[in-house]
């Protein structure tokens, strides 16, 4: 079996106007459909990070993967590590994400572009053996995998524009009561065990607020995590970790209070030295094995939450799995906007990786019904986990119907990268820029 032809399908998702610490999210969020047709006629996907530089950079790698053997990863990993090591030279600045959103970092180019090709040729693979993907890459840990209710400040809107808006399924959530209200929401319908706040948005003792206020609503069987992306100083970190040292312990974790390894190992040590033991999770300052071993060494990250978009592939997951459990450190996954195709190659990634320890994020719930690619539409949960079906490869095929209008929309956008701060300029004000600290 070859690979006879890539294809490659820019698409665009209504996406709701969600707050973080880099701003507000566009009404429509970019991604890129991959298709690996073999010679045989069968068709391996992907979904990945969309606009210009995702797509560039897969185009780059085109005349690499028509012709090769899907079954020969380890030798298009070795191509991808030489272009890195020939690349990096000419990057200034370091790889960490504090000021890059996921897709838009230069240096995440090569595993991210591998990635997506890797996950399209074990989709195939998997279709060829009629095996599902976790079990090509050595079967699973697990045969569900659990995400957390992820929850997010928002403005009103559920997202698209014109003619094309979304129902507001959500609606405004901008204070720590009307998060609780969001929260009980999503996990009425998607049955979630564990439940995440996007923070770095509001004053942060608002933010301390909303986690107690969580806390009460949900009780100590329902892990919390809160992720401000960099947005406190040090000593804020080390006031929030305090203050809510009993609502993020039991399964709870802070990531990316502060920015730099530097910055998380100061958080560590000052919360240890209180006597606070509330591990620190990052996918920001840990964004690829390169600075595993930092990050171990001055114990700034105790959780890596991983990606199988941005480290290269499921069987980089894997790696990482078991580099997690030798060192003593967590594992779990942090989300981007994405549909169905992504969610289950997280799912497949999360079975096959034993050492993984916590439930995964997911932004799915923010996507709709009108906006998935994936044939027989949304993906279901059942108690908050996704369970891997019996189908081979990913267990999921397009609809091409939906591809091609997600396309079409795409074509109709005037932008083609991911800019939340240019959308708080336009809705909240005119000269919002993200800083770091902001508190
Ligand atoms: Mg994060």
């Amino acid at each position: 079996m070859k690979i006879a032809e890539m294809r490659l399908h820019p698409i665009a998702v209504a996406d709701a106007p969600l707050r973080s610490s880099y701003g507000r999210h566009a009404p429509y969020a970019l991604r890129t459909i991959v298709e690996l047709r073999s010679t045989d006629g069968l068709t391996g996907i992907a979904e990945t990070y969309g606009g210009d530089g995702p797509l560039a950079a897969l185009e780059g790698v085109r005349s690499r993967v028509e012709g090769m053997d899907p079954f020969q990863l380890s030798r298009l990993w070795m191509q991808s590590e030489e272009d890195a090591r020939r690349e990096q030279a000419d990057i200034a600045g370091g790889r960490s994400q504090t000021y890059l959103v996921p897709g838009e970092n230069p240096l995440d180019k090569h595993t991210r572009t591998y990635g997506a090709i890797e996950v399209a040729c074990l989709d195939l693979i998997g279709k060829a053996l009629g095996k599902p993907l976790c079990d090509v890459v050595g079967g699973r840990a697990r045969n569900e995998v659990a995400f957390s209710c992820y929850l997010f400040y928002k403005h009103a809107g559920g997202g698209g524009l014109g003619a094309d808006e979304r129902e507001d399924e959500y609606g405004e959530a901008l204070d720590a009561v009307s998060i609780v209200a969001q929260a009980r929401q999503m996990v009425a319908r998607y049955g979630f065990k564990e439940i995440k706040l996007k923070g770095g948005v509001l004053d942060p003792d608002i933010e301390i607020d909303s986690i107690r206020n969580l806390r009460a609503e949900f009780g100590p069987a329902y892990p919390l995590r809160i992720d401000p992306n960099c947005a406190w100083s040090v000593d804020t970190s080390v006031h929030v970790g305090r203050s809510l040292k009993e609502e993020l312990s039991d399964g709870g974790y802070l990531e990316d209070p502060a920015a730099g390894m530097d910055g998380m190992a100061e958080v560590r040590r000052r919360l240890l030295a209180e006597g606070n033991q509330t591990p620190l999770a990052s996918n920001v300052a840990v964004t690829c094995f390169a600075h595993v071993p930092e990050a171990w060494r001055t114990d700034a990250v105790q959780i890596v939450l991983s990606d199988p978009h941005y480290w290269g592939g499921i069987r980089n997951l894997q790696r990482l799995s078991h580099l997690c459990d030798t060192l003593g450190m967590g594992l779990s996954m942090h989300s981007n906007n994405h549909l169905g195709v992504s969610l289950m190659t997280m799912a497949h990634a999360a079975a096959s990786a034993p050492g993984l320890t916590y439930a995964c994020d997911t932004h799915y719930p923010w996507q709709t019904e009108q906006d998935e690619v994936v044939a027989g539409g949304r993906i279901a949960f059942h108690q908050g986990a996704v369970r891997i079906p019996d189908k081979p490869g990913l267990g999921v095929d397009l609809d091409f119907d939906q591809l091609q209008k997600l396309k079409r929309l795409y074509e109709g956008l005037p932008f083609r990268k991911r800019d939340d701060e240019a959308e708080m300029r336009k809705h909240v004000d005119p000269n919002w820029r993200r800083i770091l600290p902001r508190w």
